[in-house]
């Protein structure tokens, strides 16, 4: 696949055929050169209704929400080897689209879209139900059934990772579905949509819509036909569709963005924490809610590990993202590239060092005109510096110091985010304490970036609200009925 046998126009997709209705068009750009790739057709109003429709259809017409689980397993199971199948397309579209590393997309990201769907499907067969017996000669039983249209929309940063969660989890239980992309990154989840119905999804249960959130995305979230709204991006974007949402009284959950502390002590493996902190700043270029962004070291290890951090950040290759030996590539947007760079000055006004970086490399042939900027470290004179405070969502590290385990932890909470935190010792007492003192939705112990998808993944504070994974999952895609029978 080279760029011109990339879709030349993407619009929606309802019931399983193209449409393309809306007059307004959004050019789609390749990060790594700059280069219009793609129009998107963007979904007004009236689509959305057309999508909204076809999903309801499927939820109230067909047999779809009733489906046994060992049929509905073999459909997830199905779904993840077709993905899985064409893991290297989808990460190639993804690629194009987004400027991550092919590589980084291939092993990590579609692999995990693929495991998504496997999950869900052992999932369903693990499950076992509530019965209450009562004295009186009555016996509760407790179900579980899907709640309907689920509005899913999702954001640039890892989109099909991302978006797969959430349609497995959807169909998973039952429901149904309208997915939006973020209107940046449409290309891989077009192909992912047509390859649902490739390994037998029924037309109609999952329809795709593009366009802008100001106009596809406030479509969706306010329409009648939607029952639940599934959200991932930024915080402010999240508070707007909690509040559409509220006019209908529909469930949201919302995972939103983070400023993450990674605690170092001096007490830690140091090249173990050197090696997970670059990784945590600088993997997916650094646009990821996870990010460990603010990287907070005791005093006295300080000065060596930051000498060892800005060596190994200026080492990093950037370049090609379709090239296996690429370690970063550009950043999803011009705009964005633009919003993280401004953050230099805004870190020297408060007084922060730059460290490394905090330019523009310059690239050659077709990358000179790429989205492309310098990893990049700052140290910070205090917590209060904007670039502690705010999520820049880029290669930008920002260091503080600390003096003791009282220091660390107030400097960790002192954030409106909440959505993970990594901590480093070898110490146990200091790794237990932090992991009950930390005040986010994850705390990673001496490890970077694992998950179980069993385990709850959410923030506390503005970084969310609710929880994706397994239990988590079938709580928001589902409505509990209690059914009280006779003995
Ligand atoms: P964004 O909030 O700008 O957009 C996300 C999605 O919402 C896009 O599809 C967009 O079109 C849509 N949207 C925007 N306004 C809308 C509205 N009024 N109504 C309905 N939909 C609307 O976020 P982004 O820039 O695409 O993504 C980056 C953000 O996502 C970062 O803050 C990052 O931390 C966060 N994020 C969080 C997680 C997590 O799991 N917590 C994961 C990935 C990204």
């Amino acid at each position: 696949m080279n760029t011109h046998t990339l879709p030349q126009s993407v619009g929606s997709l309802i019931a399983g055929k193209d449409v393309t209705g809306s007059g307004h068009r959004i050019p789609v750009y390749y990060p790594a050169t700059g280069a219009q790739i793609s129009t998107l057709h963007e979904a007004d109003a009236a689509e959305v209704d057309l999508a909204v429709a076809a999903a309801r259809r499927s939820f109230d017409t067909t047999d779809w929400p009733r489906w046994s689980v060992e049929r509905r397993q073999a459909l997830l199971l199905a779904i993840s080897e077709t993905l899985l199948a064409h893991a290297d397309e989808l990460a190639l579209l993804e690629c194009y689209n987004l400027g991550i590393s092919l590589r980084e997309l291939r092993q990590i990201q579609m692999t995990r879209a693929a495991y998504n769907f496997r999950f869900f499907a052992e999932y369903l067969g693990q499950r076992s139900g509530e019965v209450y017996d009562q004295v009186t000669g009555y016996r509760s039983v407790v179900v579980r059934e899907a709640v309907g249209v689920a509005a899913l929309i999702a954001p640039w940063n890892a989109p099909t990772a991302l978006a797969s969660m959430k349609v497995a989890a959807a169909l998973a239980f039952g429901n149904t579905c309208v997915l939006k992309p973020s209107e940046q990154t449409p290309l891989a989840l077009r192909r992912f949509v047509e390859l649902l119905h490739e390994a037998g999804l029924p037309e109609g249960v999952v329809n795709l819509v593009n366009g802008r959130g100001s106009v596809t995305g406030e479509a969706l979230v306010a329409h009648r036909g939607v029952d639940l709204v599934s959200f991932t991006g930024g915080t402010e974007t999240g508070r707007r569709i909690m509040t559409g949402a509220a006019q209908r009284l529909k469930p949201c959950s919302l995972e939103l963005g983070g400023k993450s502390a990674n605690v170092i002590f001096a007490s830690a493996d140091l090249d173990r924490a050197l090696d997970a902190a670059l990784l945590a700043i600088f993997s997916g270029n650094g646009q990821q809610c996870l990010a460990g962004s603010r990287i907070l070291l005791e005093k006295s290890i300080s000065e060596a590990f930051l000498a060892r951090f800005v060596d190994r950040a200026r080492q990093l290759r950037i370049g090609d993202p379709m090239l296996d030996s690429t370690e970063m590539g550009p950043l999803g947007s011009a705009a964005h590239r633009d919003r993280v760079l401004s953050y230099v000055k805004v870190a020297q006004e408060d007084g922060a060092t730059l460290l490394t970086g905090g330019g523009v490399p310059q690239m050659a042939g077709d990358l000179a005109g790429g989205y492309f900027i310098e990893p990049t470290a700052v140290l910070a004179p205090s917590n209060a510096a904007r670039v502690c405070q705010e999520e820049i969502f880029g290669p930008f590290a920002t260091f503080l110091t600390f003096e003791g385990y009282d220091q660390a932890m107030q400097m960790a909470n002192d954030t409106e985010f909440g959505l993970v935190s990594y901590v480093w010792s070898d110490h146990l007492p200091t790794v237990e304490a932090a992991s009950r003192d930390l005040r986010s939705g994850v705390v990673w112990v001496n490890t970077p970036m694992t998950r179980d998808l069993r385990a709850p993944f959410g923030g506390y504070k503005n970084s969310g609200v609710g929880r994706e994974g397994g239990a988590a999952c079938e709580a928001f895609y589902t409505e509990v009925k209690t059914v009280t029978i006779p003995d």
